[in-house]
């Protein structure tokens, strides 16, 4: 298992009139190879969970383990481990800043300390692996397009081979088909090249279309784990939260209400075609 967080608690600003318990008795695993959604309304927590998980913050109590050691103990590896679970911030192109869009991209295996080579072939392959172009690899970061910027960006955060990649609102201020670009990335690093991926999102379609356990945090705590299409079946729960249900889920307990005989347990748009043609089909 790659990561166990194990009741972890996180207060800001301790002992002060700003003090906010940002993460509360948090617990969950990650194991190797899956393709989790983390979700929750604006200041529930999510972003500081995913500073925990690469050791970037440290819990107030409780623990969080990596392959079954504690990152807290004497000596741990944090540049490491900072490799192996690496983290995607919201707007990432923001952190592009070298020259060109190569050398950007070594600077993460670099400050690993590997060999000239095995950096240079890392920046290459991550760069691959998010669609960039050898034509695009010399220009300068800020010449870059939108959806370009964003995908250097995470190929910086690639080319340290992590096991786990954390993703923070990856499609934030992207077109929809910059999203989709994103968002099928995200999928091939999952399927192709077994990364295990977090994905966060505030959008229930994108992480039903994609993901396939869900995480929902809830004013610092961890409210719902479950497999995606289970977490969807709990709309009541989840709109008293201020979060909705996919839209295609959404229609379809729609139509059940308006009397179609439609199975409500589906959460993509193809499912929801699908049924719906089938409903209407044995009716007439
Ligand atoms: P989310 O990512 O779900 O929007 P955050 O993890 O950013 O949530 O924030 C959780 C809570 O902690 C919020 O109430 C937020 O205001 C507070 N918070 C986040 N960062 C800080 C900080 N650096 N100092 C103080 N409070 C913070």
């Amino acid at each position: 298992m790659p990561i166990l967080v194990n009741h972890i608690d996180h207060i800001y600003n301790p002992g002060t009139v700003f003090e906010k318990k940002a993460l509360s008795d948090v617990s969950f695993s990650i194991e190797d190879g899956e393709y989790i959604g983390l979700v929750g309304h604006t200041g529930s927590g999510k972003s500081t969970l995913a500073l925990h998980l690469n050791g970037l913050m440290k819990p107030d109590s409780g623990g969080i383990y990596f392959d079954g050691v504690d990152i807290a103990s004497e000596g741990y590896d944090m540049k490491a481990l900072r490799g192996k679970v690496g983290l995607v911030f919201q707007y990432p192109e923001h952190q592009l800043f070298e020259e060109d869009v190569f050398t950007d991209v070594c600077f993460g295996p670099k400050n690993l300390g590997l060999e000239r080579q095995e950096v240079e072939l890392r920046a290459y392959e991550a760069l691959k692996a998010v669609g960039i172009e050898d034509d695009r690899f010399y220009v300068s970061p800020f010449d870059l397009s939108g959806g370009e910027k964003r995908r250097a960006a995470i190929a910086g955060v690639l080319a340290m081979k992590p096991k786990v990649l954390v993703l923070d609102e990856p499609c934030a201020g992207l077109d929809p088909h910059g999203r989709e670009e994103i968002l099928s990335i995200a999928d091939d690093l999952h399927d192709s090249l077994g990364i295990t991926v977090v994905l966060i999102s505030h959008s229930m379609d994108d992480l039903a279309e994609h993901v396939d356990r869900l995480l929902v945090m809830h004013n610092g705590q961890l409210v719902m784990d479950g497999p995606t299409r289970e977490v969807f079946m709990n709309r009541k729960e989840l709109e008293a939260m201020g979060l909705a249900v996919p839209e295609a889920a959404a229609v379809l307990s729609d139509l059940k209400g308006m009397g179609l005989p439609v199975r409500t347990d589906l959460i993509t748009v193809e499912e929801a075609k699908n049924e719906i043609i089938r409903a209407l089909r044995s009716r007439f």
